[in-house]
């Protein structure tokens, strides 16, 4: 995208992931911003969009688990409709019990997420719930995605399904907002104080 002012320019990135919605950069230097267009209080604006980042890190999670719960429903769905041996594939525990225990570790993310958008609602303090949401939410969802490629035989590995695009997805939400170390630190520090961790 092109701007009038020369200061200004934009980079689109070329991602394995959230293909219909693309990610890019857009670049200031040294440029001019009058006063109608200031949106924070002069050293404020990083205080204010730091604490967006409990909401958006809520989401993220949410996201996640709304991504992986669509690859458990097809890997559920599958597992009862193709049969082999004679037998649904879902008869057989080593097909079951992964879709259980995928289900239970879904089960406790969604609740982490309920109660720390409980707690953003009543006005609490929540960014340690964010933070550990941040950083366990994509892997719970990477884990029961890529099973699910797993129970779907070859046809989930192709692309005829969408189960690869739920993984990249997937893995691009470790990382962006808040990689897992940085949302361990922020967890620790709540748990151990600053002061423990020398920083
Ligand atoms: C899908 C996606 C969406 C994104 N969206 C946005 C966006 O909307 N806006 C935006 O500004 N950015 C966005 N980003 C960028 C993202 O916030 C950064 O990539 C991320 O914060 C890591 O920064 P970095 O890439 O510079 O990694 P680096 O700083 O180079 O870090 C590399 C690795 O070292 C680790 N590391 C760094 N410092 C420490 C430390 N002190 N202790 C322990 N480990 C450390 C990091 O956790 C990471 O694993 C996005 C990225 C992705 C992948």
């Amino acid at each position: 995208m092109e701007c009038a002012d020369p200061t200004v320019s934009s980079q689109s990135f070329d991602d394995p992931g959230f293909k219909p919605l693309g990610r890019g950069s857009i670049t200031m230097d040294d440029t001019f911003v009058p006063d109608e267009r200031v949106l924070a209080a002069p050293g404020r604006g990083f205080g204010q969009v730091m604490a967006e980042f409990d909401l958006s890190r809520t989401l993220i999670a949410l996201t996640c688990v709304g991504s992986a719960q669509r690859a458990l429903d097809s890997a559920a769905s599958y597992a009862t409709q193709r049969t082999s041996f004679g037998r649904p594939l879902a008869t057989n525990q080593g097909v079951s019990f992964p879709i259980a225990e995928h289900t239970t570790y879904l089960a406790a993310v969604r609740a982490l997420a309920y109660q720390t958008i409980g707690l953003r609602m009543a006005g609490q303090p929540h960014t340690t719930q964010a933070a550990m949401l941040k950083w366990w939410a994509p892997r719970v969802a990477f884990a029961a995605i890529q099973e699910s490629v797993v129970l779907h035989g070859q046809v989930g590995w192709s692309d005829e399904m969408p189960l690869q695009s739920l993984l990249r997805d997937v893995s691009g939400y470790q990382i962006g907002d808040g990689t897992p170390q940085i949302q361990k630190i922020i967890i620790a520090r709540d748990v151990l104080g600053r002061d423990a961790l020398g920083a």
